[in-house]
């Protein structure tokens, strides 16, 4: 049985020789991996979809337990990405994210088009690569059911007048005076946390923040990522290592 799929390249593994195995971000089925067979013989469409980053329609028969790639065409490569080693390494972390946060087997329509987006913005330049970092990991983490709580105080249940305490351990938001146990953030964070949590996907990436408060607003997106997943990502860490 054959079956066609839009995936996005999450990773690519050689395997022996001349074979591959993509992992990819699909709609339909979530995470999957698929070999690409002989990949010194295989035609130059499969070739060509089947790099990094690369999205593209897959045609993929269902052996007894795995998938092979029959066919591929590339709709979107990215190659914007691959010149500049910063935007590269914040789209690989965007992919082990996505290995992190999507179950295999299971539909994640919203997780890719968060991604898919992200990654067009990365590409065309418009928003700095910390602001898209931010809205991505606040998203994905809101996408898989842990969104902090930062709609009124975790303790006394009021809404913010001004500066709160953000708890990434707690996931929650307290006004000064009733705790004082994690990150200082200002109104414009707050609501720029709100903002991404609350809105749909193709409009989180339209507002903007001065300097100062973008800088908090990503500290507090990946501190609170960090502390859920609990992990560290290599991709981060390189990041980070070519940001400075
Ligand atoms: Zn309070």
């Amino acid at each position: 049985m054959s079956s066609v799929t839009n995936g996005l390249v999450l990773k690519v593994s050689d395997i022996g020789e001349s074979d591959k195995v993509i992992t990819l971000l699909t709609a339909e089925m979530g995470v999957i991996r698929a070999f690409a067979n002989r990949a010194k013989k295989m035609n130059s469409n499969i070739r060509a979809a089947s790099q990094l980053l690369c999205y593209g329609e897959f045609t993929l028969y269902h052996g007894r337990d795995s998938y092979i790639i029959e066919n591929a065409v590339a709709k979107e490569v990215f190659f914007g990405l691959r010149s500049d080693i910063k935007k590269l390494a914040l789209a690989q972390y965007f992919c082990s994210l996505a290995l992190e946060f999507v179950p295999e087997g299971e539909p994640a329509p919203d997780t890719l088009r968060l991604i898919l987006n992200s990654l067009s913005y990365l590409q065309n330049g418009r928003r700095s690569p910390e602001f898209i970092k931010a809205v991505t990991e606040l998203k994905l983490i809101s996408l898989a059911g842990y969104a902090p709580d930062v709609s009124a105080c975790g303790a006394c249940g009021k809404s913010f007048s001004g500066e709160a305490v953000f708890n990434v351990r707690t996931g929650k938001c307290y006004c000064p005076e009733c705790s004082e146990n994690g990150m200082r953030i200002s109104p414009g964070v707050i609501t720029a946390m709100q903002y991404v949590i609350f809105n749909g996907i193709d409009r989180i990436y339209s507002f903007s923040l001065p300097a100062a408060n973008e800088k908090l607003f990503g500290r507090a997106a990946e501190d609170f990522l960090l502390f859920r997943t609990g992990k560290t990502f290599k991709a981060l860490e390189f990041y980070k290592s070519v940001s400075t």
